[in-house]
């Protein structure tokens, strides 16, 4: 299926109008049409693959924000850090405190958000609420050793399911959660961003208080593998 510019276009001024930033999730799709969303004033694009993410980035544009919205394991860190935007998933302190040693290294501050995990379906990574409080509890009473991250906010995914009661219920808990830390500030904490609402449920997800979609089959088609 082919990228649909005019789908773009709707959406684009829809979140215009709401506040709501779009990150257009490109996994999979060539660089041609990264390249046209591009063309059209898109900066921000989402990722869920370090090699590939790594190959789009050299052939693009340096000012392309790049989001990293997959499970990064600890290892592959370092190839992203030195050009990468946003971290979105970040689901445990491990990956929180290699994301800071590689930031270290190449003196970058790194953007990330903790990625919870909302949906009833076991597949999902995240944080739950304890290790939550617990990573904003380290990352504030242990700030010196977390120089070079900043967690600007919570990312979540919900269930994919036709069961719409089920997904707006998990976006709401998510918000409760936003809104839990929303106005908590120290040195490596700033929570400002929540980011959740992919093609099939970002409406829901801006109606419950998103101010970040990922979005992917919508714009670029759908993905075959
Ligand atoms: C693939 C992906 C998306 C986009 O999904 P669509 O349903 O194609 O919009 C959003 N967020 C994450 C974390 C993803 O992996």
């Amino acid at each position: 299926m082919a990228i649909n510019i005019e789908k773009y276009k709707e959406i684009i001024e829809s979140l215009e109008t709401k506040g709501v930033q779009l990150v257009a999730v490109s996994k999979i799709k060539p660089v041609c049409d990264i390249q046209k969303l591009y063309d059209l004033g898109q900066r921000d694009f989402g990722e869920n693959y370090v090699q590939e993410l790594v190959d789009k980035q050299l052939q693009l544009p340096g000012n392309v924000k790049w989001h990293f919205i997959g499970h990064l394991q600890s290892n592959k860190v370092k190839y992203i850090t030195p050009f990468v935007h946003l971290i979105q998933g970040v689901d445990s302190l491990k990956l929180l405190k290699e994301i800071n040693k590689q930031g270290n290294k190449i003196n970058r501050i790194i953007s990330c958000l903790l990625q919870i995990h909302i949906a009833q379906e076991e597949t999902k990574f995240g944080m739950d609420e304890n290790e939550l409080a617990e990573a904003v509890k380290e990352l504030t009473e242990n700030a010196s050793a977390y120089t070079h991250v900043k967690v600007e906010g919570l990312m979540g995914m919900a269930s994919f399911s036709n069961d719409d009661e089920k997904v707006r219920e998990e976006l709401r808990y998510l918000k409760i959660l936003y809104d839990k830390y929303k106005d908590f500030s120290s040195s490596a904490v700033k929570i400002t961003t929540l980011s959740m609402g992919m093609s099939g449920d970002y409406e829901m997800a801006i109606e419950e208080g998103s101010n970040m979609v990922r979005i992917g089959s919508l714009l670029f088609g759908a993905r075959l593998k």
